[in-house]
């Protein structure tokens, strides 16, 4: 199957006109930093603001909806349809899900609707920038013990709906044994090796990657004693320009 990962065109941070407080600050370049936004837990409401302080992103869609009819053969399609019946007849929404990263210890996910597929997927890109996280990679592996961020410092869980995740440090050279797609949310993030357990109604695709973000998040929440940074080389996200 072809590789959803996309080179969207970069947004024209010339031309952006910032709105918020943030986003003017950046622009002025008052404020350089991601992490210092993420850290004091600053909410941004403008996707340019990651676009400007987290370049070399890269965009994946992952498949949330069925493929209908003779084309379809289970495969899944990147797009969501819902009807509406409404008083002017059938309303149809796209919806798409977004994975963005760095492959490097940023990692964010959204989701989008709209009448047409393109704006619906715009809309999935804004809200996974806006969504953002920092993440935490180590060997927390004790089999591997390596010292470099190849994998999870920890194991981590996540829930979305009836759906559990659990993500779990693994040796180097493991790959990551995790859903098809949330592979895709954890190679973004920069994971190169994982092991996972999941629980509940996997069917149900959003409910999947949500939980799989929610055990990401986790990396960046659970404190860290300063002594395992360094046994089990613990490492944050990093910007590269
Ligand atoms: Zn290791």
């Amino acid at each position: 199957m072809a590789n959803q990962n996309q080179q969207i065109n970069p947004p024209n941070l010339e031309k952006w006109e910032p709105k918020t407080e943030l986003g003017k600050k950046v622009k002025n370049g008052e404020i350089t930093s991601l992490d210092y936004i993420l850290e004091n837990g600053f909410t941004i409401l403008e996707s340019e603001i990651v676009d400007s302080l987290l370049p070399n992103l890269s965009v994946d869609l992952l498949e949330v909806g069925q493929s209908k009819g003779k084309f379809g053969g289970g495969k899944g399609s990147i797009w969501r349809q819902t009807q509406k019946k409404t008083a002017e007849g059938n309303r149809i929404t796209f919806s798409s899900f977004v994975v963005i990263g760095n492959r490097d210890g940023y990692v964010g996910v959204g989701y989008g609707s709209a009448k047409e597929t393109v704006p619906a997927r715009e809309k999935a890109i804004r809200n996974a920038k806006l969504n953002v996280i920092k993440i935490r990679r180590a060997c927390g592996s004790w089999a591997c013990n390596c010292k470099t961020p190849h994998s999870l410092p920890f194991k981590v869980h996540g829930k979305s709906g009836s759906v559990q995740m659990i993500l779990m440090p693994a040796p180097r050279g493991t790959g990551l044994t995790v859903e098809k797609k949330c592979r895709r949310i954890l190679a973004l993030a920069g994971i190169q090796d994982a092991y996972s357990h999941t629980f509940g109604t996997t069917a149900t695709k959003l409910n999947l990657f949500r939980a799989c973000f929610a055990a990401l998040q986790e990396l960046t929440k659970v404190k860290v004693q300063p002594s395992f940074v360094g046994e089990a080389g613990v490492v944050e996200g990093s910007v590269s320009r």
